[in-house]
């Protein structure tokens, strides 16, 4: 196979099965993008490292590729290695008042929501119907309804691809906050996610902290709702959002919420409240001091509403914050209706907005 051709096809190595020039829109939820220069789909961790290690040596950057549910990918493509996770494997160490659920990154995230919900292990129940895969859910420290996966993260297995050696990093290492975590912003592309170990409560209580959950369950005459009951409002409520992936949901080539809430400082709380005067904002304190801000009330009250288009990429019907795209739409599509909303915003509020998917490639957000 030549290196330097356009072609699509099989590179086999020894070890490593690589493809080539392989289109990525059809891995990720928001179907655009260009294709990957080289491509493995790794289902072991001999192959991770493999993997890793041929890139290192032809200095080619290695992107890692889950689910593609938060991920923006340039029509230009990725001219690097795109290593696709697809390591299997659950495991459960019961322990003194809890359960050590690991599982590999490749594992289906709501398959594994649903799995310790059936066996009565508390803590990841407001996670439900969220996309993608296990190996994803420390990056962004993956959260919904009340519940974050730091609350319940006690190991991350992972390659550090700096060192070539395989770690086992704790919650503190992780450096998670809202959205974020060490793997995202302190050390983007450092780490790939092997396994990743939860500590859950079996026969623990279901997290209630969210008034739409809380609503939905009293509607339904739940006054004390088992995990599986909450799992299933928490679809539910997902679902009116067009928040699950569904074939035939019109909203639904998205990758979630588009932006941020995002967290501000007094002064510019103040700066904000003083352009919102005489409207209702909502608000709430965060753990560090800041103020977070709702992105979606901003994007409304800036001037957009649910089903906004330019031409093939607009919001959803049903949700605000997410960015659709429709028959048509290429990457920088997304990118042009995005830095719209942006503007938007920063003209109105005088608040800037941050994108919570990853782009790869340019243009990104900010070029
Ligand atoms: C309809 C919809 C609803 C959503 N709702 C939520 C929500 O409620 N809460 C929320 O937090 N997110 C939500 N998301 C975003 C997304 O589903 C999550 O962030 C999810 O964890 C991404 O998983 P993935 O496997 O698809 O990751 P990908 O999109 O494939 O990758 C995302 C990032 O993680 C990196 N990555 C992936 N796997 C690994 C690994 N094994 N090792 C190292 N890096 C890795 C990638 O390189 C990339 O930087 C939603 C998305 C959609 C489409």
């Amino acid at each position: 196979m030549r290196e330097g051709g356009a072609r699509r096809g099989k590179m086999v190595l020894p070890m490593l099965t690589l493809a080539e020039h392989v289109p990525l829109a059809p891995h990720c939820t928001l179907h655009v993008g260009g294709a990957a220069r080289f491509l493995v789909e790794a289902v072991d961790e001999a192959t991770v490292l493999e993997a890793v290690e041929w890139a290192r040596t032809r200095g080619l950057p290695v992107r890692v590729l889950g689910g593609g549910s938060n991920l923006v990918i340039a029509d230009g493509g990725v001219d690097g290695l795109v290593l696709k996770i697809g390591l299997r494997g659950v495991t459960a160490r019961p322990g003194p008042g809890a359960v050590e659920v690991t599982a590999a990154a490749g594992e289906s995230w709501d398959a594994l929501v649903r799995h310790t919900v059936e066996q009565g292990w508390a803590g990841l129940e407001c996670l439900s119907g969220i996309p993608g895969l296990v190996g994803a859910t420390p990056i962004q420290n993956v959260g919904a309804y009340g519940q974050e996966v730091s609350d319940t993260v006690a190991a991350v297995r992972a390659l550090d691809g700096e060192t070539g050696q395989v770690v086992t990093l704790g919650p503190a290492d992780c450096a998670f906050g809202y959205r974020d975590s060490l793997f995202k912003s302190r050390a983007p592309g450092r780490y790939v996610v092997l396994a990743v170990t939860y500590r859950l409560a079996p026969g623990g209580a279901p997290s209630l902290r969210y008034a739409d959950v809380a609503r939905e369950l009293e509607r339904s005459g739940v006054s004390r709702p088992t995990l599986a009951q909450v799992r299933q409002t928490v679809i539910t409520v997902r679902r009116s959002k067009s928040m699950v992936l569904e074939a035939g949901d019109s909203n639904a080539r998205s990758c979630g919420s588009f932006f941020l809430n995002p967290l501000v400082d007094a002064t510019q709380l103040a700066h904000v409240e003083a352009r919102a005067a005489g409207l209702e904002m909502p608000r709430w304190p965060h753990p560090d001091g800041r103020t977070k801000l709702s992105a979606a009330w901003l994007i409304e009250r800036a001037g957009f509403s649910r089903g906004q288009c330019d031409g093939p990429v607009g919001l959803s019907t049903r949700h605000t914050l997410a960015v659709v795209c429709h028959d048509g739409a290429r990457a920088r599509d997304v990118v042009a209706f995005a830095r719209k909303v942006r503007a938007g915003v920063e003209a109105r509020f005088g608040v800037r907005l941050h994108p919570e998917p990853v782009f790869w490639g340019s243009p990104g957000l900010d070029q």
